[in-house]
């Protein structure tokens, strides 16, 4: 057993050491009630402990972060260094009209913080470069590839890597997209996976697909939370076209130039 896989045991059998986990108050008002039989109080509990990355807040940022903030996730930390356009509201819900102009990251803060005001939200409106990454991290327990190009995706990789991280990636092109959950030494990371992305274009997007494979991100990052991960070395395919879905195992590649198959 790994000992990524100890830690989900242990988180799903509650043996959590953090102090003063049991002491938390779980649900103020009925905030909490309907997910509670579902994640449990310990669940819930696990949420308000987590503290997440999302690289972007554009249209696969704004369905992650406002679900992750509304379930109750601790700390939201989000980085985009993009102002908002007109162009992106078609899609990226946590913008509105009177926020054109206004950099994206600190948008995201605002709306976020209306959702939710016990959410901690530290806004970046910062590009995710090797030299920044590691910084933006910070003290996330898990990093969410929201982000709309390979070039950066390459950097969030290498990150999540040196810091043995887990990265949960997604992507939208016109009405399909694609999840997977590395999980640093225990999966194919994502240059296994994906060697030579293009990058440099920016792909179509339609708002309601960026909306659903948002929201299966947003599940993802729940479940890993609170120790059910489903996508571990999986490939999710979403095609909005017919409505489907399907997954894929994925493999290391010992020619890997940064993992080396690890
Ligand atoms: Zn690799």
């Amino acid at each position: 057993m790994t000992d990524w896989d100890m830690k989900m045991e242990n988180i799903r059998n509650g043996n959590v050491t953090e102090e003063n986990m049991a002491e938390e108050n779980v649900s103020p008002g009925n905030r909490y009630l309907r997910q509670i039989p579902v994640i449990g109080e310990d669940g819930c509990r696990r949420l308000q402990k987590s503290t997440v990355f999302i690289a972007g807040a554009g249209g696969l940022g704004s369905p992650v972060a406002l679900y992750l903030a509304s379930a109750g996730v601790g700390a939201i930390r989000i980085a985009d260094m993009d102002c908002v356009e007109e162009s992106n509201l078609n899609r990226q819900i946590l913008h509105h009209e009177s926020r054109t102009g206004e950099n994206k990251a600190l948008s995201a803060k605002k709306t976020l913080e209306a959702a939710n005001s016990r959410c901690r939200v530290e806004a970046f409106p910062e590009k995710i470069t090797e030299e920044s990454a590691l910084r933006l991290i910070g003290d996330a327990d898990l990093i969410i590839d929201c982000l709309d190009n390979f070039e950066a995706r390459y950097v969030l990789n290498r990150a999540a890597l040196r810091l043995e991280k887990p990265l949960l990636h997604a992507a939208v092109s016109g009405y399909s997209g694609q999840l997977t959950l590395i999980i640093p030494g225990k999966t194919p990371c994502l240059s296994c996976i994906f060697p030579k992305a293009e990058t440099g274009h920016s792909s179509p997007a339609l708002g309601a697909a960026c909306g659903v494979v948002g929201s299966l991100q947003a599940l993802e990052a729940v479940r890993v939370l609170t120790g059910r991960p489903t996508l571990e070395g999986k490939l999710l395919l979403y095609d909005g076209s017919s409505n489907t879905l399907n997954s894929f195992s994925v493999k290391k590649s010992a020619r890997c130039p940064e993992c080396g198959g690890r």
